[in-house]
């Protein structure tokens, strides 16, 4: 494996590992608020803070009552579940509300990272549910709109692990 290939295999890994790390992150959040009394306003304060850095991340990998959602939503046809999240995350919590604004403009987002790989096969706009339901977003293709800068992106990142040529990665933007 080249030097260049083992961040993004490493990256994939992480993604096929989200479903557990969002009940660990969302059983000690839980955990925190209920028995150790933490405010839930700090909860919404740093989770909306974490937007500026990672759009709505929160949701797909930190939130219990996301990986709730997420399990009830599990249940029915492909499109039906993609179109159940792209409307379930444009309602969303404060949280949800401050990431999804914030996907404009936070510092790591979904892109192409080498161009040279992408074969135009288009696997990632399927695997994506902003871009199958809002016009004009496409994850590879120059003219149209990000979908990851789209409100309803939640940073599930089933995009980078659907492209099988490597091309796709959830970067800073420097
Ligand atoms: S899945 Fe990967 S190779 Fe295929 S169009 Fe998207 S970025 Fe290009
Ligand atoms: S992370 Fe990728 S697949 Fe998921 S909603 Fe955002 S752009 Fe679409």
């Amino acid at each position: 494996m080249t030097k260049k290939a083992r961040p993004r295999a490493l990256l994939k890994r992480l993604i096929s590992w989200r479903r557990g790390f969002q009940i660990v992150f969302g059983l000690s959040l839980y955990l925190a608020i209920s028995n150790w009394g933490i405010s839930l306003w700090w909860v919404i304060a740093a989770g909306s803070a974490l937007g500026i850095f990672l759009g709505k991340f929160f949701c797909r990998w930190m939130c219990p009552m996301g990986a709730i959602m997420e399990m009830m939503m599990g249940a029915g046809d492909e499109d039906g579940r993609k179109r159940s999240f792209y409307n379930y995350f444009k309602m969303g919590c404060p949280i949800a509300w401050a990431g999804g604004f914030l996907n404009r403009m936070s510092l790591f987002r979904v892109r192409v990272a080498d161009a040279s790989r992408c074969k135009s096969c288009n696997i990632c706009d399927e695997a994506c549910y902003v871009a199958q339901f809002a016009p004009g977003h496409s994850l590879h293709l120059k003219d149209l709109i990000n979908p990851s800068t789209h409100f309803s992106c939640s940073r599930c990142l089933n995009c980078v692990k659907a492209c099988p040529a490597g091309a796709l990665t959830f970067q800073a933007r420097l």
